[in-house]
């Protein structure tokens, strides 16, 4: 309960009191523990960003106005109906205090005990731990993604005072007031209009913050772009129209680049930024970034990104994640639509026709605008794609509507290129392939290095055949969906039958040394009697060059679609392969030469094992090392044995 004495009650009032709107004068509570400890934190260690504290207060302000605009369409009872809505800005040089006023939806006392004593967001405390030993340089980058919220006004404050008057008239005004030490006071207000002022009175070495000059110079560094009047001595400080109701010749590059840091905290300029204004099929413009890093959270978290969507300059959504298919969800920005009914609560959003139609036109446009960038600018495409690739990938699947335009804008490394950073489209890759070719070749494996090891490649080494290396775990599944572009349809060079071998002129490379058919079929059958089930079936290969076997798969289930299902399935075995025999390799000659003369030969069976084995490796499925390595070093201890009895 709140306490209603004048001394101090710290510990029992915390956090928990109830407003019932008594009307005592200075109640005393104290802060949440880990509230003061947060406090303790950015008053001690954060100094040489202090400056922020401003753009805070603004925001919130600036948030206070936007949640009374959104109020006040649906609900008649507000007070001071016709206030205008801006935030003021007033500095007394002499007293040495800044007070930031609005005229927004204010705040109960109960709100006033909810959000200003405690620590609201979870994971709050352990970020400004972090920022607190971060290095300075990059505690600002921090600061910048997180924000640090009302608190930060006390590393400048040494006491500050909130008096605010909420929109429903029915609620009286109150007044919190705090040394950050500990406690903070709540006592009624004299406060009669609508909204809330933060006095801050400054510390000693702070006065440098109730300099008009000073506070102009960091409103146009933070909060140039509110979308409210911030008003200081009549005039306004920061820019007049929002960004994107202004046409695109009016609006300049460093604009951009200023308002993408207002939106986002981000302190680096954007990869890119996209303006649009679209009449038909429905009204909106749109100022739409990319940001300089793909981070972690909109890579692999469910939330933490969206778009801002305001309905005819009204913020309705800070965060919404309906404008733009979820494979597009790196673009950070604004889309303002007059089409979209302001009396519509926020979670009815969701459900209007006109966000479907809306997002898809977006959508649209975002990937026409993607493709003009590949075209006027290809190396900061080339940029975008290293950064971004692996998620726009996600829509060649998931956007049936758009897959031929995102294929046309994905990238590949390839056999082609000597680096594994250079790319090329699918389209250049078609325009180079050989006369007759009907395939796009690729193969999948986790680098460069590895792919390039892989028997699989000598036959299109040695038949100048372009090969595309996919790297990333989702392009198994991708590849796999897809049928054709441009007329060839797409096949991973592990399959069993390749139109690619049926060319002309494309002969396995050294046929002429390879095993006379008959001696060839009796050696595949001793493989596949030896072999068994652990086979689907023993094969000549047309496409080994220098290794003796490969595996590969049946065409009813290429090995992409294997991958991916031992991926999501630890247990799935697999089905058995098809083994691939070089018929020109020295260790199958040998072979066949040891069965015409020692069929049952126990070395025969080790090496049919051992083949096998070797291939399972290379594709990395093998299951039982230890039996593989036991053989192995049998097989050593009598070539060495070999070598001494003949002597040399
Ligand atoms: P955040 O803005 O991220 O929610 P803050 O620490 O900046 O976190 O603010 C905490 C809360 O205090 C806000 O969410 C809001 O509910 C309330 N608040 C702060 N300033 C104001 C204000 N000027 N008008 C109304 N409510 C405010
Ligand atoms: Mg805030």
């Amino acid at each position: 309960m709140a306490k209603q004495s004048t001394k101090k009650s710290a510990g029992k009032a915390s956090g928990k009191s109830t407003a019932k709107g008594q009307q005592a004068a200075g109640e005393v509570h104290a802060f949440q523990a880990e509230m003061q400890q947060l406090l303790n934190i950015i008053i001690h260690s954060l100094y040489s960003e202090r400056e922020i504290f401003l753009r805070e207060l603004i925001s919130n302000a600036s948030d206070a106005l936007n949640r009374l605009r959104f109020n006040m369409i649906t609900d008649a009872k507000v007070r001071d109906k016709d206030a205008a809505l801006e935030i003021v800005l007033a500095a007394d040089t002499e007293g040495k205090t800044l007070t930031v006023s609005d005229s927004g939806i204010g705040m109960t006392q109960q709100e006033l005990i909810d959000h200003l004593g405690t620590i609201a967001k979870s994971g709050t405390l352990d970020f400004v731990k972090e920022l607190s030993s971060a290095d300075p340089s990059q505690r600002m980058d921090l600061i910048g993604q997180f924000g640090v919220g009302f608190y930060s006004v006390f590393m400048v404050a040494k006491r500050v005072v909130v008096d605010t008057c909420p929109a429903d008239p029915s609620q009286p005004a109150w007044q919190w007031s705090s040394e950050g030490a500990g406690e903070y006071q709540l006592a009624p207000s004299q406060r009669t209009a609508r909204g809330t002022s933060v006095r801050v009175e400054f510390k000693e070495e702070c006065e440098e913050f109730c300099s008009p000059a000073r506070i102009e110079q960091i409103v146009k560094k933070y909060s140039n772009f509110v979308p409210h009047p911030v008003m200081m001595e009549d005039r306004r400080l920061n820019a007049q129209d929002a960004i994107w109701i202004q046409s695109k010749s009016e609006v300049n590059e460093e604009q951009y680049q200023e308002f993408y840091k207002f939106l986002t905290h981000d302190f680096e300029n954007p990869l890119h930024s996209i303006h649009l204004s679209i009449d038909a099929p429905v009204q909106y413009r749109a100022v739409l970034f990319i940001p300089p890093q793909l981070s972690n959270e909109v890579l692999y978290s469910p939330t933490g990104f969206g778009l801002q969507l305001y309905a005819a300059k009204v913020m309705i959504q800070n965060e919404s994640q309906d404008l733009l298919p979820l494979y597009l969800r790196f673009f950070r920005g604004v889309v303002d639509t007059e089409d979209l009914p302001l009396n519509v609560s926020r979670e009815m959003v969701q459900r209007n026709p006109l966000l479907a139609k809306l997002s898809s036109s977006l959508a649209g446009r975002v990937i026409r605008e993607l493709q003009s960038l590949a075209k006027t600018d290809p190396e900061r495409y080339a940029t975008f794609w290293k950064q971004y690739g692996k998620v726009l990938k996600e829509g060649i699947t998931s956007d049936p509507a758009n897959q031929e335009r995102l294929l046309e804008l994905a990238r590949f490394n390839s056999s082609q290129f000597p680096a594994e950073d250079e790319l090329t489209t699918l389209h250049d890759y078609v325009s180079r392939m050989r006369d007759g070719q009907k395939e796009i070749l690729y193969f999948n494996g986790p680098s460069r290095e590895a792919i390039e090891r892989n028997p699989h490649l000598e036959f299109f080494k040695k038949n100048g055949m372009e090969v595309l290396y996919l790297y990333d775990h989702v392009d198994n599944f991708i590849m796999a969906q897809l049928h054709e572009f441009e007329g060839k349809v797409f096949a991973s060079i592990d399959q069993s039958n390749l139109e690619a071998f049926k060319e002309e002129g494309a002969t396995p490379p050294n046929h002429e040394q390879a095993l006379p058919e008959e001696e060839l079929q009796e050696v595949l059958k001793y493989l596949q009697d030896t072999l068994g089930e652990r086979v689907a079936s023993v094969n000549a290969s047309k496409r080994l060059v220098d290794s003796p076997a490969c595996l590969v798969n049946p065409d009813d289930m290429p090995g992409n679609v294997q991958k991916m299902m031992r991926m999501l399935d630890k247990n799935y075995t697999g089905i058995a392969k098809i083994l691939e025999v070089n018929p020109a390799h020295p260790l199958i000659r040998h072979m066949s030469s040891i069965h015409k003369s020692h069929r049952d030969s126990p070395l025969l069976k080790e090496l049919a094992e051992q083949i096998l084995d070797n291939c399972l490796l290379v594709e990395g499925l093998i299951e039982r090392p230890e039996q593989m390595v036991e053989r192995i070093q049998s097989l050593m201890t009598r070539a060495a044995e070999n070598q001494t009895k003949s002597g040399t």
